[in-house]
């Protein structure tokens, strides 16, 4: 081992007023903690005109999924959480993965070692284990009791429990006290730290290193994340007074949490994955909302009433540290899809529409490329259940009659029993009256008693209501049934004059044929 200090390198200047960063590590489906950690990175970043950077941190190999970094940039993406510098985009400061960077952590390490800040460790992980188990059984603080600090090699292999390849501690001075500033939580002291592994057996800087030695060359002034890491801190303070640099500000955020108060995690939790908010039909731009909100409060409108509502534009404009609640936020799904309903109301109905569709070709509603009277019809079907539906993936069931053929229409299990014992009378009836309206079209010379939702109203109410002294509720059931195949579907008429007249009369033979 070098005896003589290595040199640091130096940090060239780098662009953006301030330098924020996630470092999500890839082990699996992406975590809502990655959203909602990018979000308040994100903003800020943006208020400051400063930078935001997307940093892999993939040292544990142990734990490493090589599809989870591409569900990650998917997934931000897909937010509008949008990154400056990232490995997929590159920058300044590239590369933005941790396992291309090993050569950066090894001057940082061997000179803790020439200075005696940190010190090699040979004892097998059988030995920490034991070492461990013996400390809990008699009540002692656990922590590594420095078998191997000021020995030698030889020394250590003479004793018990000694492995081959050695890891790197940090030797942790006794006396040693560590308070930060944080940005949300004001003045934060620690316990003292373990004589933290800062390289591994197999060469991997560990966590705690990779991450002063990373937010250090990458320029980082503001270390946002979450609380589970506020034991860690005072590690990484000392790593960066050990080196002379002047540490970032932090600022921890509180975890998400289950209605029990449980830290929110991917096993317990379908809600903890981010593609779960993809499956669901949630909207991206309610998902920002929601997780803005879990830790911040909402805007004020001009009478100081709390606006809920708001996009990441506002947020960041007002976005201030100081505002944030240190209190781990309940996870409450329902104000999601009340947001998401909001949402969706808020469309344009074409981008609605354009929304609709990726769940409607993954449910076979339509083909992966949809014709222009495919997607026509869509968007006439689409303007009926916008205000019905509260999740994107409500719209299959919904749209799916509209796009199959009238003799493939399946009639649900309790639709056909909620019929109705003058179904058939009111079936006939329809049809009959139903048969009287003209059938020329959508266009602008179309005529007073043309096919639309207002002459079939006025003829059913007609015929059913009128004629036949049928209640509207049990007059226009069964016809719900045949043109939609179920009891809950889009407003009737508007759906009949959708579907046009022949399909309209082929639904109700159909239905009749079988009663
Ligand atoms: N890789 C860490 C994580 O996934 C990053 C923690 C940090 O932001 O410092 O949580």
């Amino acid at each position: 081992m070098t005896t003589s200090a290595p040199a640091l390198p130096e940090i060239p200047d780098l662009p953006g007023a301030v330098r924020l960063r996630v470092a999500p590590s890839p082990t699996g489906d992406p975590h809502v903690g990655t959203a909602y950690m990018s979000l308040f990175n994100v903003a800020f970043a943006r208020q400051q005109t400063g930078r935001f950077l997307l940093r892999i941190e993939d040292t544990d190999r142990a734990r490493f999924r090589a599809d989870s970094e591409s569900q990650v940039f998917d997934t931000l993406g897909w937010l509008g959480l949008t990154w400056d510098e990232g490995p997929d985009v590159g920058g300044p400061c590239a590369p933005y993965r941790q396992s291309e960077r090993l050569d950066t952590y090894r001057p940082y390490v061997e000179r803790l070692l020439a200075e005696g800040k940190a010190y090699q460790c040979w004892c097998s992980t059988q030995r920490l284990a034991q070492m461990r188990e013996i400390q809990q059984k008699t009540k002692q603080p656990t922590g590594y009791d420095r078998l191997c600090y000021g020995k030698t090699r030889e020394e250590r292999a003479a004793l018990p429990g000694f492995s081959e390849t050695p890891v790197v501690r940090m030797l942790i001075p006794d006396d040693v006290e560590v308070e930060f500033d944080d940005l949300i939580r004001g003045q934060v002291s620690a316990p003292r730290p373990d004589d933290q592994v800062i390289l591994k057996a197999d060469g991997f800087p560990t966590y705690h290193l990779a991450v002063v030695v990373d937010d250090h060359e990458m320029g980082i002034t503001h270390v946002v994340r979450g609380e589970e890491w506020i034991s860690s801190t005072p590690k990484h303070i000392l790593l960066y007074r050990w080196f002379g640099l002047t540490p970032p500000r932090f600022a921890h955020m509180p975890l998400l949490r289950n209605e029990d108060k449980s830290k929110i995690s991917k096993r317990k939790n379908p809600a903890a994955r981010l593609t779960w908010f993809q499956e669901q039909g949630y909207l991206p731009e309610a998902l920002v909302n929601f997780l803005a909100l879990l830790a911040y409060p909402p805007a004020q409108d001009a009478d100081g009433n709390d606006v809920e509502v708001f996009d990441f534009a506002d947020f960041s404009a007002r976005f201030d540290w100081r505002k944030v609640n240190p209190v781990g936020p309940i996870f409450d799904l329902k104000k999601l899809d009340w947001l998401n309903g909001v949402y969706i109301r808020g469309l344009d109905l074409g981008d609605f529409a354009g929304r609709l569709l990726p769940f409607l070709i993954a449910d076979e509603v339509l083909p992966a490329q949809p014709s222009l009277s495919e997607l026509a019809r869509l968007r006439a079907v689409a303007e009926l259940i916008q205000t019905r539906i509260t999740h994107l993936t409500e719209a299959t069931a919904l749209v799916r009659p509209f796009f199959v053929a009238d003799d493939a229409l399946e009639i649900a299990e309790d639709a056909r029993a909620g019929l109705g014992e003058r179904a058939g009378e009111v079936l006939d009836a329809a049809a009959a009256v139903l048969g009287d309206i003209d059938d020329h079209g959508h266009g602008p010379l179309r005529s007073e008693t043309a096919w639309t939702a207002a002459t079939i109203e006025a003829a059913l109410r007609g015929a059913l209501v009128d004629g036949l002294g049928i209640k509207a509720r049990f007059a226009f059931g069964p016809l719900r049934t045949a043109v939609s195949g179920a009891r809950v579907s889009p407003p009737l008429f508007e759906s009949m004059e959708i579907l046009g007249k022949t399909a309209t009369l082929n639904r109700l033979s159909a239905l009749r044929a079988t009663l």
